[in-house]
């Protein structure tokens, strides 16, 4: 008799940016819910280790994916993954770079490989996954995002206009999937202790230490808004009542943002144009 292999009910999560930090932990929350897990990542040698440490604590299956995400052939490669395999029913859009110089001293090679990264990799494989998802009427995305969407002066701007792309891009995404019964959260983060802030040029050591919270409890309460059934969750936020009015306040502009005639405070002289 053979043996089967004990795939989960919960399906198959793909993490990218699984290796270390942020992703590492949802890998390892995750597995601990009874999802299977598809690890994606460059370094080879971290993913096998995340990988084998879930395996044998679990006994969850784990593939790992040595993909570069800036890379157009590797993000193809994961996007026919997210296409052929039925079993995944999450994908958790993690993999990311920021930076903290200034536009103005930045690389604009740099800043080119942000935007592949953070933006182009992300919106491809979070679209490869919602086809399935609304074909097979179940599943759910989690992109990652960052407070610097709605406050994009913090740090440098086009990581800050990144992250606002991945909050306006879940937002259009949830609107789009909501009925289809496709679960879209997207989570702000703020500063959190992982070597995200050795790539940025500061380590987080070097942060006022009480804006800095655990990547642990970060992904935890990350998750328990994902319980919960959250859109946006910005897990340092006391007050949910607070982004409600924030949200309030976007749609209260909704009905005025395209009109046919300019607004009366610009005093456009439409008489005497000609
Ligand atoms: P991290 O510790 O630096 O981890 C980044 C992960 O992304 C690593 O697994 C890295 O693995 C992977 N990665 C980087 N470049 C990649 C590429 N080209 N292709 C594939 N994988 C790549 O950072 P983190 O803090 O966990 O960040 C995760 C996400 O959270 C990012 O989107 C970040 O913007 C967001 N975030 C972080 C913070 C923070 O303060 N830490 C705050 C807000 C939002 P390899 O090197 O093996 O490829």
């Amino acid at each position: 008799m053979t043996t089967q292999p004990n795939h989960s009910k919960k399906g198959t999560a793909l993490i990218t940016g699984a290796s270390t930090g942020i992703g590492a932990i949802y890998a390892d929350r995750l597995a601990k819910r009874g999802y299977d897990l598809i690890l994606v990542a460059r370094q080879q040698a971290r993913l096998d280790a995340v990988a084998t440490g879930i395996r044998s604590e679990s006994g969850r299956e784990v593939a790992v994916v040595v993909a570069d995400l800036n890379v157009a052939a590797d993000v193809r490669r994961v996007e026919a993954i997210l296409s052929s395999d039925a079993s995944i029913t999450l994908l958790v859009n993690n993999a990311g770079v920021g930076a903290t110089s200034s536009v103005l001293e930045s690389d604009a090679d740099k800043m080119d490989a942000m935007i592949g990264l953070n933006i182009t990799s992300l919106a491809r494989l979070a679209g490869a996954a919602a086809r399935g998802f609304a074909a097979r009427g179940t599943g759910a995305l989690i992109n990652i995002a960052s407070i610097v969407a709605v406050a994009p002066e913090i740090l440098n701007g086009v990581y800050g206009g990144s992250k606002a792309f991945v909050l306006a891009f879940s937002q259009s995404l949830h609107h789009e999937l909501k009925d289809k019964g496709v679960q879209v959260q997207v989570v702000l983060p703020g500063a959190t202790r992982t070597e995200f802030w050795d790539v940025a040029g500061l380590p987080a050591e070097h942060l006022p230490q009480n804006i800095v919270m655990d990547a642990q409890d970060m992904v935890d309460a990350a998750l328990a808004g994902f319980d919960q059934g959250e859109l946006v969750t910005i897990p340092s936020l006391p007050n949910a009542a607070d982004w409600q009015a924030y949200e309030e306040a976007r749609q209260h502009l909704v009905p005025n943002l395209s009109l046919s005639e300019p607004a009366p405070r610009f005093n456009v002289d439409r008489a005497g144009r000609n």
